[in-house]
């Protein structure tokens, strides 16, 4: 099947056992999210692939995670780390005995024992996963302990970074013993028409960056991040897979955001964030402190935008030690409804395509999301017209 697996990874956390189902037909993954939703039932947690992650259209990097009526986005190298990892989609069933995570590759889907996981940050557990599993690459989605004390303003993290879950993810992760889910594949993806699809696929492309411009990272998205203080301590732009214009700003608190070697163990930090960048400002952080605050919030599952959000209360002026103490106090934080990339596009039907198509939100909305702009291109990667 073209740009797709044809399976179903499923695990019962609760035994550790899985299974696959096929999955036929390629319909967008809203769809076959409620599908699954169904039928393993309703408490499941499904990560997705989109129809056309993992293809040559820009920012086709997004897959899914979804619990009940929330979803996030996979972004980064998630998406496509998971469509490669050989499952179309993945389900997560029932709560595991002990803390683990589950371990994702080459068709296989196991439950991985990680009774440590309490004493764990976030960032260690992606570390030890890596190192156990002797692959730097593999990916990581990570909760922390806010996530494993079911916080509803936890946040779970992807490969050290906030920004995907402003959905109260974190908590689902933590009611059902799970540490992280990793993932990694080395499968390969079929094409209806290669040619056509890379053809498309560049004119697409180069059609979109005549518009856009010279990129300045997060700056081209988010006015707030051409502060001089931000742009001070920028170290690179990062994009995500398949993303020509990308919005992820690494800055470098802890050394010369110059040198091109990371000399100390934690140099800084990997912003996307836009409403927690815009939330630190609010209370008077500079960007170093900002960027410092994200970094504690991201280790401890902490959805940053409540965090400082709590910080503020009382009209005092926070900084990174008060912040830090109140990372310690859980209950004195109240999640925050503020969408990140939920919020690019103007409708939730919108972002919804996006999202099930594989696409990044944010960049499709920055070049204008309409799909019958993209049709053709896709239609060669699938091989028939889009439904
Ligand atoms: S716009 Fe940002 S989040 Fe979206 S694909 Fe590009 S780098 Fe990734």
């Amino acid at each position: 099947m073209n740009m797709r697996n044809g399976k179903i990874g499923i695990i019962d956390l609760s035994t550790g056992v899985s299974s696959e189902e096929d999955f036929v037909g390629d319909v967008l993954t809203a769809g076959v999210l409620r599908a699954l939703l169904a039928k393993h039932g309703p408490d499941s947690i499904v990560l997705g692939t989109g129809l056309l992650t993992g293809s040559l259209i820009p920012a086709s990097c997004a897959g899914t995670l979804t619990a009940g009526q929330k979803t996030m986005p996979l972004l980064g190298h998630a998406g496509i780390e998971l469509k490669l990892s050989g499952f179309d989609f993945l389900v997560l069933k029932g709560k595991a005995p002990n803390w683990g995570y589950v371990w994702t590759r080459d068709g296989i889907v196991e439950l991985v024992e990680l009774r440590e996981s309490p004493q764990l940050n976030s960032w260690q557990r992606t570390d030890k996963i890596r190192a156990d599993q002797g692959d730097s690459k593999i990916q990581v989605v990570s909760g922390g302990p806010w996530c494993d004390a079911g916080s509803p303003a936890a946040q779970l993290v992807v490969d050290h970074w906030g920004g995907e879950d402003k959905v109260g993810m974190g908590a689902e992760f933590g009611k059902r013993n799970l540490a992280a889910v990793a993932f990694r594949g080395m499968g390969e993806l079929e094409i209806a028409d290669p040619e056509a699809h890379f053809e498309g696929s560049v004119a697409l492309m180069k059609g979109h960056l005549s518009r856009l411009g010279p990129n300045k990272g997060l700056q081209s998205y988010y006015e707030g991040a051409g502060r001089e203080d931000f742009v001070s301590l920028v170290h690179r732009y990062i994009g995500c897979y398949g993303c020509p214009f990308p919005c992820r700003t690494y800055l470098k608190t802890e050394e010369d955001p110059k040198e091109m070697r990371f000399m100390h163990k934690e140099p800084g930090y990997l912003h996307y964030d836009v409403p927690a960048l815009e939330m630190a400002t609010q209370v008077g952080l500079s960007s170093r402190d900002a960027t410092r605050v994200l970094t504690r919030c991201a280790q401890a599952g902490a959805e940053p935008v409540a965090v400082l959000t709590a910080a503020a209360v009382g009209g005092g002026r926070p900084d990174v030690a008060s912040i830090e103490s109140l990372l310690s106090r859980r209950a004195d934080v109240k999640p925050v409804n503020k969408g990140n990339f939920e919020s690019s596009l103007p409708s939730l039907k919108d972002y919804e395509t996006c999202l099930g198509l594989g696409l990044c939100p944010r960049y499709w909305a920055k070049v204008g999301f309409d799909i019958r702009s993209l049709s053709s291109c896709a239609e060669s990667a699938i091989g028939h017209t889009l439904q």
